[in-house]
């Protein structure tokens, strides 16, 4: 592609899309890049409640991001579907090289953000999509009636394990401390949910089954004791979901950007170490990762890259 766009952003989460918005608000040719689907993690999450502004009661991650797409669309955002293999960041033109196409632009907005770390135990692999899952929205309806686990205690494990409880039986939180980091608030719900349980101060060491998850062990950190959870055998299988925590999208500028554990060091608005290059949302080092950080961290960097590219044309603030 010849073109030089003013702004290209990579990664159509809400850092993406928000900062697409303000940039096709500004009048600046915008491209956003996108290998799969929009919206990211929130994409595959059930229910938003803590989203400013928002109006309906029980808003899922879909119906949100759907309203960003066309909001930035509506200014003039445009589109493409490709996957980034290689960057050339130095100097005015900054160059991407997709499977489909070379992209040109001005300025840059990283947004690329995170994905599902695994949960880390022997045989994980042979089981992810066969009882093992990192996405309750996506997966739930298959565990209708039967057990599930979920690994993890912050705000995602806790708030999908509750959504969870409206398929399965019984739904268990297995945690490597004995108290939840989530939220007070979604605690409480939990807490309150009778088909919620809890087996604190244990990790999943290994999975067990042939061919479909059946069985796991788990290990007591304070005691070392394992203990053999196999499914019902009325059952035959059972449900393993993950949620603890998130690896940052972001191996496309290593050695080329400033890093820590693999996000993306910037400013506080938003600037790499690198003009014209910018990084927004769960990508970033940062202390908070919502839906509202990452549009707000969109918002800054393309008004940042407004700015930038207003000086390069000699345009005086
Ligand atoms: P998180 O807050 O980083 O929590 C990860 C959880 O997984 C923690 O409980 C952690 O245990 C546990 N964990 C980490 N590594 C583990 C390992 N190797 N083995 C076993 N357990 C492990 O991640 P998150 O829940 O995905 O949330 C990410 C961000 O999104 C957070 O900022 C969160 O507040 C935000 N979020 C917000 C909402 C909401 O507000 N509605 C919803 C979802 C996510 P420890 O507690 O012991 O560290």
């Amino acid at each position: 592609m010849d073109k030089i766009y003013d702004v290209i952003i990579l990664g159509a989460g809400p850092g993406g899309l928000a900062a697409g918005l303000y940039s096709g608000r500004y009048r600046l040719s915008t491209l956003i890049i996108e290998k799969a689907r929009d919206g990211g993690q929130i994409a595959i999450t059930d229910e938003i409640e803590n989203y400013p502004g928002q109006i309906v009661e029980g808003e899922s991650g879909p119906s949100l991001i759907d309203r960003m797409t066309r909001q930035a669309a509506r200014f003039g955002a445009e589109r493409a579907c490709d996957t980034i293999d290689r960057v050339e960041l130095e100097g005015p033109v900054k160059k991407l090289y997709g499977k489909k196409d070379t992209y040109q632009c001005r300025a840059l907005i990283i947004a690329t953000g995170a994905y599902a770390r695994p949960i880390g135990c022997r045989r994980e692999g042979e089981f992810v999509g066969k009882g093992v899952s990192f996405c309750a929205t996506c997966d739930a309806n298959f565990f209708e009636d039967l057990e599930v686990f979920v690994v993890g205690g912050g705000d995602s494990a806790v708030e999908e394990a509750i959504y969870l409880t409206k398929f399965a039986r019984k739904v268990t939180v297995i945690h490597r401390r004995n108290e939840l980091r989530a939220a007070k608030s979604i605690q409480e719900k939990a807490f309150r949910n009778p088909k919620m349980n809890f087996m604190w101060d244990s990790v999943v060491e290994e999975l067990h089954g042939d061919g479909i998850l059946s069985g796991m062990t788990v290990r007591n950190v304070k005691t070392g004791e394992l203990t053999r959870v196999d499914a019902d055998p009325d059952d035959g299988m059972f449900g393993l979901f993950g949620f603890i925590g998130n690896v940052p999208r972001s191996e496309l500028f290593e050695g080329l950007l400033d890093m820590e554990k693999g996000y993306i060091k910037t400013d506080e608005d938003m600037r790499t170490g690198i003009s014209g290059v910018y990084a927004a949302g769960d990508v970033r080092v940062k202390s908070f990762r919502q839906v509202v950080t990452a549009a707000s961290d969109g918002a800054i960097a393309a008004m940042q890259a407004e700015k930038y590219i207003a000086e390069l044309d000699g345009h005086v603030y």
